[in-house]
Protein backbone atom coordinates (compact mmCIF):
# COMPACT_ATOMS: atom_id res chain seq x y z
CA UNK A 1 0.00 0.00 0.00
CA UNK A 2 1.24 3.58 -1.05
CA UNK A 3 1.75 6.30 1.73
CA UNK A 4 -1.39 8.03 1.16
CA UNK A 5 0.29 11.56 1.88
CA UNK A 6 2.63 11.04 -0.75
CA UNK A 7 0.27 9.76 -3.19
CA UNK A 8 -1.54 13.32 -2.61
CA UNK A 9 1.70 14.86 -2.58
CA UNK A 10 1.04 16.77 0.79
CA UNK A 11 3.06 16.68 4.19
CA UNK A 12 2.05 14.69 7.22
CA UNK A 13 0.61 17.70 8.66
CA UNK A 14 -1.26 18.78 6.24
CA UNK A 15 -4.48 20.57 6.75
CA UNK A 16 -7.82 19.37 5.69
CA UNK A 17 -8.46 22.19 3.74
CA UNK A 18 -5.02 21.51 2.04
CA UNK A 19 -5.52 17.65 1.50
CA UNK A 20 -8.96 18.91 0.02
CA UNK A 21 -7.01 21.11 -2.46
CA UNK A 22 -4.36 18.66 -3.63
CA UNK A 23 -6.98 16.51 -3.95
CA UNK A 24 -9.13 18.18 -6.23
CA UNK A 25 -6.15 19.94 -8.29
CA UNK A 26 -4.37 15.86 -9.19
CA UNK A 27 -8.21 14.39 -9.57
CA UNK A 28 -8.53 17.49 -12.49
CA UNK A 29 -5.41 16.44 -13.80
CA UNK A 30 -5.79 12.66 -13.61
CA UNK A 31 -8.74 12.38 -14.88
CA UNK A 32 -9.93 9.46 -17.15
CA UNK A 33 -11.74 11.59 -19.70
CA UNK A 34 -8.83 13.82 -19.90
CA UNK A 35 -6.19 11.60 -20.12
CA UNK A 36 -7.75 8.66 -22.62
CA UNK A 37 -4.12 7.26 -24.41
CA UNK A 38 -2.67 7.11 -20.70
CA UNK A 39 -3.80 3.73 -19.05
CA UNK A 40 -1.44 4.51 -16.21
CA UNK A 41 -3.17 8.07 -15.92
CA UNK A 42 -6.56 5.85 -14.46
CA UNK A 43 -4.59 3.90 -11.94
CA UNK A 44 -3.24 6.81 -10.21
CA UNK A 45 -6.42 8.78 -10.43
CA UNK A 46 -7.99 5.59 -8.24
CA UNK A 47 -5.00 5.77 -6.19
CA UNK A 48 -5.69 9.58 -5.09
CA UNK A 49 -9.58 9.01 -4.93
CA UNK A 50 -8.58 6.20 -1.83
CA UNK A 51 -5.66 8.16 -0.24
CA UNK A 52 -8.41 11.37 -0.26
CA UNK A 53 -11.34 9.21 1.23
CA UNK A 54 -9.23 8.50 4.06
CA UNK A 55 -7.16 11.07 4.64
CA UNK A 56 -10.10 13.52 4.25
CA UNK A 57 -12.18 11.86 7.52
CA UNK A 58 -10.50 12.81 10.67
CA UNK A 59 -11.53 9.16 12.34
CA UNK A 60 -9.55 7.62 8.96
CA UNK A 61 -6.61 9.88 9.26
CA UNK A 62 -6.03 9.38 12.63
CA UNK A 63 -6.29 5.28 12.12
CA UNK A 64 -4.08 5.77 9.08
CA UNK A 65 -1.29 7.72 10.74
CA UNK A 66 -1.50 5.11 14.10
CA UNK A 67 -0.32 2.74 11.47
CA UNK A 68 -3.66 0.99 10.90
CA UNK A 69 -5.51 1.73 6.97
CA UNK A 70 -7.47 4.09 7.67
CA UNK A 71 -10.64 1.75 8.72
CA UNK A 72 -10.27 0.16 5.51
CA UNK A 73 -10.82 -2.97 7.27
CA UNK A 74 -12.89 -1.38 10.24
CA UNK A 75 -12.50 -3.26 13.66
CA UNK A 76 -9.53 -3.32 15.92
CA UNK A 77 -6.98 -1.49 14.30
CA UNK A 78 -7.12 -3.02 10.67
CA UNK A 79 -4.71 -5.93 9.45
CA UNK A 80 -1.50 -4.13 9.11
CA UNK A 81 0.10 -5.19 11.78
CA UNK A 82 -0.68 -8.86 11.06
CA UNK A 83 -3.27 -11.60 12.41
CA UNK A 84 -5.21 -9.48 14.45
CA UNK A 85 -7.71 -10.62 17.27
CA UNK A 86 -10.77 -9.42 14.94
CA UNK A 87 -9.97 -12.22 12.25
CA UNK A 88 -9.60 -14.64 15.25
CA UNK A 89 -13.07 -13.68 16.30
CA UNK A 90 -14.48 -13.58 12.79
CA UNK A 91 -12.87 -17.27 11.81
CA UNK A 92 -14.84 -18.84 14.29
CA UNK A 93 -18.31 -16.70 14.54
CA UNK A 94 -19.19 -16.48 11.36
CA UNK A 95 -17.30 -12.90 9.74
CA UNK A 96 -18.85 -9.80 10.71
CA UNK A 97 -15.52 -8.09 11.87
CA UNK A 98 -15.15 -6.53 8.14
CA UNK A 99 -16.02 -2.75 7.64
CA UNK A 100 -19.54 -2.23 7.30
CA UNK A 101 -20.20 -5.54 9.11
CA UNK A 102 -22.14 -9.05 7.99
CA UNK A 103 -21.92 -9.83 4.13
CA UNK A 104 -21.58 -7.82 1.58
CA UNK A 105 -21.47 -4.68 -0.06
CA UNK A 106 -21.56 -1.69 2.61
CA UNK A 107 -23.99 1.17 1.81
CA UNK A 108 -22.53 4.02 0.80
CA UNK A 109 -25.75 5.79 1.96
CA UNK A 110 -25.93 6.01 5.85
CA UNK A 111 -28.02 7.95 8.59
CA UNK A 112 -26.78 11.14 9.96
CA UNK A 113 -25.57 11.41 13.35
CA UNK A 114 -28.30 12.67 15.97
CA UNK A 115 -27.32 15.56 17.53
CA UNK A 116 -28.27 18.36 20.62
CA UNK A 117 -28.85 21.64 20.84
CA UNK A 118 -29.46 23.27 24.24
CA UNK A 119 -31.95 26.19 24.35
CA UNK A 120 -32.48 28.56 27.14
CA UNK A 121 -35.96 30.07 27.71
CA UNK A 122 -37.52 32.51 29.86
CA UNK A 123 -40.01 30.94 32.87
CA UNK A 124 -42.98 32.29 31.44
CA UNK A 125 -42.13 30.15 28.55
CA UNK A 126 -42.08 26.96 30.43
CA UNK A 127 -45.32 28.22 31.98
CA UNK A 128 -47.47 29.38 28.69
CA UNK A 129 -45.17 27.51 25.95
CA UNK A 130 -43.73 29.47 23.63
CA UNK A 131 -41.78 29.72 19.73
CA UNK A 132 -37.92 29.53 19.11
CA UNK A 133 -35.84 30.11 16.34
CA UNK A 134 -32.62 27.67 15.82
CA UNK A 135 -29.93 28.67 13.90
CA UNK A 136 -27.37 26.13 13.81
CA UNK A 137 -24.73 24.51 11.75
CA UNK A 138 -25.48 21.04 9.99
CA UNK A 139 -25.27 18.76 6.82
CA UNK A 140 -27.28 18.92 3.62
CA UNK A 141 -27.71 17.07 0.71
CA UNK A 142 -25.20 18.50 -1.99
CA UNK A 143 -27.31 19.92 -4.21
CA UNK A 144 -24.97 19.27 -7.45
CA UNK A 145 -25.19 15.47 -7.26
CA UNK A 146 -28.02 15.50 -4.76
CA UNK A 147 -26.29 12.68 -2.14
CA UNK A 148 -24.96 10.28 -5.27
CA UNK A 149 -21.49 11.38 -4.30
CA UNK A 150 -20.64 11.33 -8.01
CA UNK A 151 -19.75 14.34 -10.63
CA UNK A 152 -22.92 15.32 -12.46
CA UNK A 153 -23.20 12.89 -15.69
CA UNK A 154 -21.38 10.15 -13.89
CA UNK A 155 -22.17 7.22 -11.82
CA UNK A 156 -19.75 4.55 -9.68
CA UNK A 157 -18.65 1.79 -11.19
CA UNK A 158 -18.88 -1.61 -9.66
CA UNK A 159 -15.66 -2.34 -8.04
CA UNK A 160 -13.11 -4.82 -10.12
CA UNK A 161 -10.96 -5.61 -7.16
CA UNK A 162 -13.93 -7.37 -5.20
CA UNK A 163 -16.24 -7.89 -8.00
CA UNK A 164 -19.45 -5.51 -5.80
CA UNK A 165 -18.82 -7.91 -3.51
CA UNK A 166 -17.37 -5.41 -0.68
CA UNK A 167 -14.88 -8.31 0.57
CA UNK A 168 -12.17 -10.22 -0.25
CA UNK A 169 -10.67 -13.59 1.48
CA UNK A 170 -7.29 -13.78 2.43
CA UNK A 171 -5.67 -17.03 3.62
CA UNK A 172 -3.15 -16.08 6.96
CA UNK A 173 -1.16 -17.98 9.08
CA UNK A 174 -1.69 -17.96 13.15
CA UNK A 175 -1.03 -20.23 15.63
CA UNK A 176 -4.36 -22.17 14.91
CA UNK A 177 -2.73 -22.83 11.07
CA UNK A 178 -4.11 -21.34 7.73
CA UNK A 179 -7.16 -19.66 8.04
CA UNK A 180 -9.07 -18.12 5.82
CA UNK A 181 -10.48 -14.98 6.63
CA UNK A 182 -12.51 -11.90 4.81
CA UNK A 183 -11.74 -8.64 4.94
CA UNK A 184 -13.67 -5.62 3.62
CA UNK A 185 -11.82 -5.00 -0.43
CA UNK A 186 -9.23 -2.25 0.23
CA UNK A 187 -9.72 -0.76 -3.62
CA UNK A 188 -13.32 -0.03 -2.73
CA UNK A 189 -13.68 0.22 0.96
CA UNK A 190 -16.21 -2.21 1.58
CA UNK A 191 -19.05 -0.37 -0.33
CA UNK A 192 -18.31 -2.75 -4.08
CA UNK A 193 -18.41 -0.30 -6.04
CA UNK A 194 -15.78 2.92 -6.70
CA UNK A 195 -16.47 6.31 -7.47
CA UNK A 196 -14.27 7.45 -10.43
CA UNK A 197 -14.98 11.14 -10.46
CA UNK A 198 -16.12 12.51 -6.82
CA UNK A 199 -18.59 15.10 -6.88
CA UNK A 200 -16.71 18.54 -6.41
CA UNK A 201 -18.77 20.29 -4.25
CA UNK A 202 -19.14 17.48 -1.27
CA UNK A 203 -15.90 16.06 -2.17
CA UNK A 204 -17.88 12.75 -2.87
CA UNK A 205 -19.79 12.95 0.37
CA UNK A 206 -22.91 13.34 -1.08
CA UNK A 207 -23.53 16.36 1.53
CA UNK A 208 -22.24 19.64 2.55
CA UNK A 209 -22.02 21.93 5.57
CA UNK A 210 -24.96 24.33 6.24
CA UNK A 211 -26.54 26.94 8.97
CA UNK A 212 -30.01 25.88 9.23
CA UNK A 213 -32.96 27.48 11.04
CA UNK A 214 -36.08 25.93 12.53
CA UNK A 215 -38.75 27.61 14.11
CA UNK A 216 -39.42 25.42 16.94
CA UNK A 217 -42.35 24.86 19.50
CA UNK A 218 -41.59 25.00 22.99
CA UNK A 219 -44.30 23.59 25.08
CA UNK A 220 -45.74 24.99 28.06
CA UNK A 221 -44.39 22.70 31.23
CA UNK A 222 -41.25 22.23 29.97
CA UNK A 223 -38.27 22.60 32.57
CA UNK A 224 -34.65 22.38 33.14
CA UNK A 225 -33.55 18.91 30.87
CA UNK A 226 -36.94 18.25 29.22
CA UNK A 227 -35.88 17.14 25.58
CA UNK A 228 -37.74 17.77 22.33
CA UNK A 229 -37.42 14.81 19.79
CA UNK A 230 -37.37 16.49 16.38
CA UNK A 231 -37.04 13.65 14.11
CA UNK A 232 -35.40 13.60 11.11
CA UNK A 233 -33.57 17.27 11.85
CA UNK A 234 -30.22 16.66 12.36
CA UNK A 235 -27.61 16.36 10.08
CA UNK A 236 -27.81 14.23 6.60
CA UNK A 237 -25.93 11.56 6.36
CA UNK A 238 -23.05 10.10 4.33
CA UNK A 239 -24.25 9.59 0.65
CA UNK A 240 -26.72 11.74 1.23
CA UNK A 241 -28.29 9.05 3.67
CA UNK A 242 -31.45 9.92 5.97
CA UNK A 243 -31.11 12.90 8.72
CA UNK A 244 -30.58 12.16 12.06
CA UNK A 245 -32.56 13.21 14.99
CA UNK A 246 -32.50 16.70 16.45
CA UNK A 247 -32.61 16.95 20.16
CA UNK A 248 -33.64 20.46 21.64
CA UNK A 249 -32.78 20.15 25.62
CA UNK A 250 -33.98 23.18 27.29
CA UNK A 251 -32.45 25.15 30.22
CA UNK A 252 -34.41 27.17 32.06
CA UNK A 253 -33.01 30.60 33.19
CA UNK A 254 -33.57 31.32 36.81
CA UNK A 255 -35.99 34.08 37.53
CA UNK A 256 -35.83 37.47 39.35
CA UNK A 257 -38.57 36.70 41.58
CA UNK A 258 -40.41 33.53 41.11
CA UNK A 259 -38.76 30.22 42.03
CA UNK A 260 -39.87 27.05 40.59
CA UNK A 261 -40.62 23.92 42.88
CA UNK A 262 -41.89 21.04 40.09
CA UNK A 263 -45.07 22.56 38.75
CA UNK A 264 -45.22 25.80 41.20
CA UNK A 265 -43.98 28.75 41.81
CA UNK A 266 -42.81 30.39 45.18
CA UNK A 267 -42.50 33.94 45.80
CA UNK A 268 -42.06 36.15 48.75
CA UNK A 269 -43.80 39.49 49.57
CA UNK A 270 -42.93 42.14 52.48
CA UNK A 271 -45.50 43.27 54.02
CA UNK A 272 -45.21 45.81 56.76
CA UNK A 273 -46.00 44.88 60.62
CA UNK A 274 -49.06 46.76 60.56
CA UNK A 275 -50.36 45.40 57.56
CA UNK A 276 -49.71 42.09 58.76
CA UNK A 277 -51.22 43.19 62.25
CA UNK A 278 -54.53 44.63 60.67
CA UNK A 279 -55.03 42.48 57.26
CA UNK A 280 -54.86 44.15 53.99
CA UNK A 281 -54.98 43.33 50.31
CA UNK A 282 -52.11 43.59 48.29
CA UNK A 283 -51.51 43.47 44.12
CA UNK A 284 -48.93 41.12 43.23
CA UNK A 285 -47.53 41.36 40.03
CA UNK A 286 -47.62 37.22 38.91
CA UNK A 287 -46.78 35.94 35.47
CA UNK A 288 -50.54 36.52 34.47
CA UNK A 289 -50.49 40.19 34.97
CA UNK A 290 -51.31 41.67 38.64
CA UNK A 291 -53.56 39.79 41.07
CA UNK A 292 -55.16 40.84 44.42
CA UNK A 293 -54.06 38.69 47.42
CA UNK A 294 -55.97 39.11 50.75
CA UNK A 295 -53.75 39.08 53.41
CA UNK A 296 -55.95 38.44 56.76
CA UNK A 297 -55.40 40.26 60.16
CA UNK A 298 -53.04 38.90 62.22
CA UNK A 299 -50.57 37.24 59.38
CA UNK A 300 -46.88 35.75 61.05
CA UNK A 301 -44.21 36.05 58.63
CA UNK A 302 -43.05 33.16 57.30
CA UNK A 303 -46.93 32.12 56.79
CA UNK A 304 -47.54 31.56 52.96
CA UNK A 305 -50.54 31.84 50.99
CA UNK A 306 -51.59 30.17 48.04
CA UNK A 307 -52.99 31.29 44.97
CA UNK A 308 -54.49 28.22 42.81
CA UNK A 309 -53.45 27.95 39.46
CA UNK A 310 -50.63 30.62 38.71
CA UNK A 311 -47.80 28.14 38.83
CA UNK A 312 -46.53 26.37 35.69
CA UNK A 313 -48.79 24.43 33.30
CA UNK A 314 -48.42 20.99 33.74
CA UNK A 315 -46.63 19.34 31.15
CA UNK A 316 -48.67 16.24 30.41
CA UNK A 317 -52.42 16.52 31.25
CA UNK A 318 -54.09 19.63 32.05
CA UNK A 319 -54.18 22.44 34.46
CA UNK A 320 -51.45 24.10 36.17
CA UNK A 321 -49.67 24.28 39.56
CA UNK A 322 -49.93 27.22 42.31
CA UNK A 323 -47.99 29.93 43.47
CA UNK A 324 -47.06 30.10 47.24
CA UNK A 325 -46.54 33.76 48.57
CA UNK A 326 -44.60 33.35 51.43
CA UNK A 327 -44.89 36.76 53.85
CA UNK A 328 -42.14 38.69 55.28
CA UNK A 329 -43.35 40.09 57.92
CA UNK A 330 -41.20 43.37 57.95
CA UNK A 331 -40.27 45.09 61.73
CA UNK A 332 -40.08 48.83 61.34
CA UNK A 333 -36.60 50.58 61.72
CA UNK A 334 -35.56 54.03 62.08
CA UNK A 335 -38.68 55.25 64.21
CA UNK A 336 -39.00 58.94 64.64
CA UNK A 337 -40.28 59.99 68.34
CA UNK A 338 -43.73 60.07 67.62
CA UNK A 339 -44.25 56.81 66.23
CA UNK A 340 -41.96 55.02 69.39
CA UNK A 341 -44.75 57.05 71.28
CA UNK A 342 -47.32 55.41 69.66
CA UNK A 343 -45.89 51.71 69.78
CA UNK A 344 -45.14 52.21 73.52
CA UNK A 345 -48.51 53.17 73.90
CA UNK A 346 -49.83 50.03 71.85
CA UNK A 347 -47.70 47.85 74.09
CA UNK A 348 -48.45 49.33 77.15
CA UNK A 349 -52.26 48.58 76.15
CA UNK A 350 -51.52 44.81 74.94
CA UNK A 351 -49.66 44.37 78.73
CA UNK A 352 -45.98 43.86 75.93
CA UNK A 353 -44.02 46.13 77.88
CA UNK A 354 -41.81 43.68 79.21
CA UNK A 355 -42.70 39.94 77.41
CA UNK A 356 -41.62 36.87 79.57
CA UNK A 357 -39.57 35.17 76.47
CA UNK A 358 -42.00 32.09 76.56
CA UNK A 359 -40.00 29.56 74.87
CA UNK A 360 -41.90 27.48 72.22
CA UNK A 361 -42.56 23.54 71.86
CA UNK A 362 -39.51 22.39 69.66
CA UNK A 363 -42.07 21.05 66.57
CA UNK A 364 -43.94 24.78 66.64
CA UNK A 365 -40.96 27.26 66.54
CA UNK A 366 -39.51 28.55 63.36
CA UNK A 367 -36.43 26.88 63.47
CA UNK A 368 -38.30 23.57 62.56
CA UNK A 369 -40.07 24.85 59.98
CA UNK A 370 -37.18 26.30 58.30
CA UNK A 371 -35.92 22.59 58.76
CA UNK A 372 -39.10 21.73 57.37
CA UNK A 373 -38.64 23.99 54.20
CA UNK A 374 -34.95 22.86 53.50
CA UNK A 375 -35.96 19.74 53.60
CA UNK A 376 -39.11 20.30 51.07
CA UNK A 377 -41.29 19.11 53.34
ZN1 LIG B 1 -21.94 16.49 -4.26
ZN1 LIG C 1 -13.89 -3.73 -3.92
Amino acid sequence: MSDYYEVLGVSRDASSEEIKKAYRKLARKLHPDVNPDDPGAEERFKEVGRAYEVLSSPERRAQYDAGGDGGLNGGFGGSGAGFGFSDIFETFFGGAGAAGGGRGPMPRQRRGQDAMIRVQIDLSEAVFGGAKELNFDSAVVCSVCGGSCCQPGTSPKVCDVCGGRGQVQRIARSFLGQVMTTQACVACQGYGTVIPSPCLECSGDGRVRSTRSLNIKIPAGVDTGTRIQLSGESEVGPGGGPAGDLYVEIQLKPHEVFERRGDDLHCTVELPMTAAALGTTIVLETLDGPQELDVKAGSQGGETSTMRSLGVTHLRGTGRGDLFVHLSVQTPTKLDDEQKALLRQLAALRGEERPEGRLTPAQQGVFSKLRDRFAGR
